[in-house]
């Protein structure tokens, strides 16, 4: 339960990298960065376009409209009238009513901004398709290698029964990392972490090219994650405000 978690602030830093910006409209559909083909061969233009152009636009619109009735009702006015991201942190206090459209779809929303913001596209020069530096080093005292790390979070996303995400977290007030998954469109924020990393292993991410091998996106995926925008996720949690 969320009573007595001590969440971290979501500094402005994090929504700028993961492209979140509020508007008199409502959330708008977080930006990819790049075009729905760059990521091809490994995440193919089909995929993007459904993903983020009906997927994530859908969970978009029905944010903004869990948040219209909710905030119209005057309940709960203090949390209602935050950020997406602090009434996910606390999604256990939403009122009932609106609780699970806005854990499904809220959550539904931030994902898909990290998913999108770990990835870039195989022709990027500037790309590192390993962990270096501080990260670098705590990856490996934590796991043991890097080829340990990817193996133990492989081995969690295929094993994942489901629709649901794998993540790479901070714990706050500490540099442990840890691996863990949510189910359906749930957020680590909302146990106080920092996720940084985020695999989505529902179907839509991989049926079309894929059908039902989740192990050979799971692969495929790996080819794409850019560990220096994993970096500036990191970096960004820890900004000062
Ligand atoms: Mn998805």
């Amino acid at each position: 339960m969320a009573s007595g978690i001590d969440f971290p602030i979501v500094p402005s830093a994090l929504l700028n990298v993961l492209k979140i910006k509020d508007s008199a409209e409502g959330y708008l559909l977080p930006d990819v960065g790049y075009e729905y083909a760059d990521l091809e061969p490994h995440i193919d233009e089909a995929t993007m376009r459904l993903h983020h152009s009906r997927h994530h636009a859908g969970y978009t619109k029905k944010t903004n409209a869990a948040l219209e009735a909710w905030r119209k009702s005057g309940e709960s006015a203090e949390l209602a009238s935050k950020p997406i991201e602090n009434i996910i942190q606390r999604i256990d206090d939403v009122p009932k009513k609106w609780q699970r459209a806005i854990r499904n779809n809220g959550g539904g929303f931030i994902n898909h901004a990290f998913y999108w913001q770990n990835m870039s596209p195989p022709s990027d020069s500037n790309a590192q398709r390993e962990p270096s530096g501080n990260l670098g080093e705590r990856i490996k005292s934590t796991f043991g290698s890097f080829a340990d790390f990817k193996k133990q979070f492989t081995d969690t996303g295929t094993g994942l029964f489901g629709s649901g995400w794998v993540w790479l977290v901070e714990v706050p007030g500490s540099s442990e990392l840890r691996i863990l998954t949510s189910e359906n469109q749930d957020n680590p924020m909302s146990q106080g972490l920092k996720p940084i990393l985020a695999l989505d292993v529902w179907e839509h991410a991989y049926y079309l090219k894929h059908q039902n091998n989740r192990p050979s996106y799971v692969e495929e995926w790996w080819k794409v994650v850019d560990w220096r925008k994993v970096g500036d996720i990191l970096t960004a949690w820890n900004a000062k405000q």
